[in-house]
């Protein structure tokens, strides 16, 4: 078998060989949770800039959208990254980076926010990590992203959103905190660190301190997507 294989390509192959056309491959499809044949995190971060390259250049290529894509994985998913993103409506992952229905596990919160978040994100994005084996985890924040500009607005002020929504800029104020001390607009600073902030809370999660030394390698990156030029830039 061609180990050069993709993903998606072995996805495929899968599919086959579950309906008995291909049965010698159907030990390596049970492998497909094991990513025997994904490609490395470097190949899955190339591919999603690819995919926002198309997207910037207005020639994207909105693959894997039709209901036969749909339904071919019906009983199984291999996505090949986890984007942890905001809620905001202008941040589609599957479209700003060119990708298909099975192509993207996201998690999505208004501030993309993983530093002090809940059970709820924080098993959502463990499940990406330990039964759907993501080589590769981003943090993506955006441009002019109203929950930082939240917290940029309400952190000297006594006044208070309401309800939850307080709780949630609270999560983020610990990033316009240290944005203070750097040289620049505020805002744009505080989105750069609410998204280092948490790149450092997912290196430290048990999922990913606890792999195994053999287990398949993970890369966890930082980088944010401006709303005016479509362009996903990758953080150093
Ligand atoms: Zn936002």
């Amino acid at each position: 078998m061609n180990l050069d294989l993709s993903r998606r390509d072995f996805v495929g192959l899968s599919g086959i060989a579950s309906l008995g056309i291909v049965s010698t491959l159907s030990n390596s499809a049970s492998a497909n949770s094991t990513q025997s044949f994904s490609q490395t995190p470097e190949g899955v971060l190339k591919d999603l800039l690819d995919g926002n390259a198309r997207f910037v250049s207005g020639e994207a290529s909105s693959p894997r959208r039709t209901p036969k894509d749909f339904s071919a994985l019906e009983d199984s998913q291999n996505p090949e990254a986890l984007i942890i993103t905001c809620a905001d409506s202008r941040v589609p992952p599957e479209i700003l980076f060119d990708q298909g229905v099975g192509d993207l596990f996201v998690v999505r919160i208004a501030g993309n926010i993983v530093n002090g978040s809940g059970v709820v994100v924080k098993g959502s994005i463990e499940y990406a990590i330990t039964e759907l084996n993501v080589p590769l985890i981003m943090v993506l924040g955006h441009s002019n992203c109203g929950a930082v500009n939240a917290a940029v607005k309400h952190i000297d002020k006594n006044d208070v959103p309401p309800g939850a929504l307080n709780e949630l800029i609270g999560l983020i104020k610990p990033a316009v905190e240290r944005s203070k001390k750097l040289p620049g607009d505020l805002l744009e600073n505080a989105i750069r660190e609410n998204v280092v902030m948490g790149v450092e809370r997912l290196r430290k999660l048990d999922a990913i301190v606890s792999r195994p030394a053999n287990a398949s390698p993970i890369k966890i990156v930082g980088a944010t997507y401006d709303l005016r030029t479509g362009r996903v830039m990758i953080m150093p």
